[in-house]
């Protein structure tokens, strides 16, 4: 089993890259998506969570109000770290656990969509350690302001922002064994994808 962690930067085209690939037959996972699965009330992630920030944190139903807990370690680096030193292993557990079962499955190709794939590590507990090989998707500042204004997910200073607390694309492409250039069209987009898993099916064993 080939396993491709995919990375890039916010509105960059990850979440697109990853679903052409599960059209093409990969199996896709989302590492946000497994973390908020260890934010489940009554997991050992919600309990050290609590225990850590206090049930401020919770909402009135006893899920983690996610947005608030954001809000509580931004900027508040000690703060960040303690909530990676629970979540990291966490995920990192889960992730593999998941991986083993598609192995056993017989899956070919798994494709990790993490957005943090580079930056977080925890020792011992980082995904890029799961991983063969680094995807990172790279569209210019102008390009991804444009769509995200387009999905009307954020307005043009919103979306600055955000790019501009992220880590920079010229330090992901470093770890990236595959760049994806994704400043043309979706069509262009797809043809990329689809000549890397021709590349990928060519050199897996
Ligand atoms: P996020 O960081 O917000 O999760 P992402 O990196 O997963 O974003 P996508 O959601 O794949 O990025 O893409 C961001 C937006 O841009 C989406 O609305 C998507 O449909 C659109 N998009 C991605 N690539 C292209 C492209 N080549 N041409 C036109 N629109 C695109």
């Amino acid at each position: 089993m080939r396993v491709i962690g995919l990375t890039g930067g916010i509105g960059s085209g990850k979440s697109t890259v990853s679903r052409f690939l599960a059209e093409l037959g990969a199996v896709a996972i989302d590492a946000d998506k497994v973390g908020h699965e260890a934010f489940k009330p009554g997991t050992e992630s919600w309990k050290e969570i609590i225990a850590a920030f206090g049930r401020e944190v919770l909402t009135p139903g006893g899920e983690i109000n996610r947005q608030k807990l954001g809000e509580i370690v931004f900027g508040k680096p000690e703060l960040l770290s303690r909530l990676n030193q629970v979540m990291h292993p966490r995920v990192y557990d889960m992730v593999k656990a998941q991986f083993e079962e598609y192995r056993q499955q017989g899956v070919k190709v798994v494709v990790l969509e993490a957005p943090l794939l580079v930056e977080a590590s925890t020792k011992g507990a980082s995904l890029i350690e799961l991983v063969d090989e680094v995807w990172v998707t790279v569209a210019s500042e102008a390009t991804v302001v444009r769509r995200l204004e387009e999905r009307s997910d954020l307005s043009r200073e919103q979306a600055l922002a955000r790019i501009e607390s992220q880590l920079s694309s010229r330090e992901r492409i470093k770890r990236a064994d595959v760049v994806i250039n994704n400043d043309g069209d979706l069509s262009d987009l797809k043809a990329m994808v689809e000549e890397l898993w021709q590349r990928l099916n060519a050199r897996r064993p």
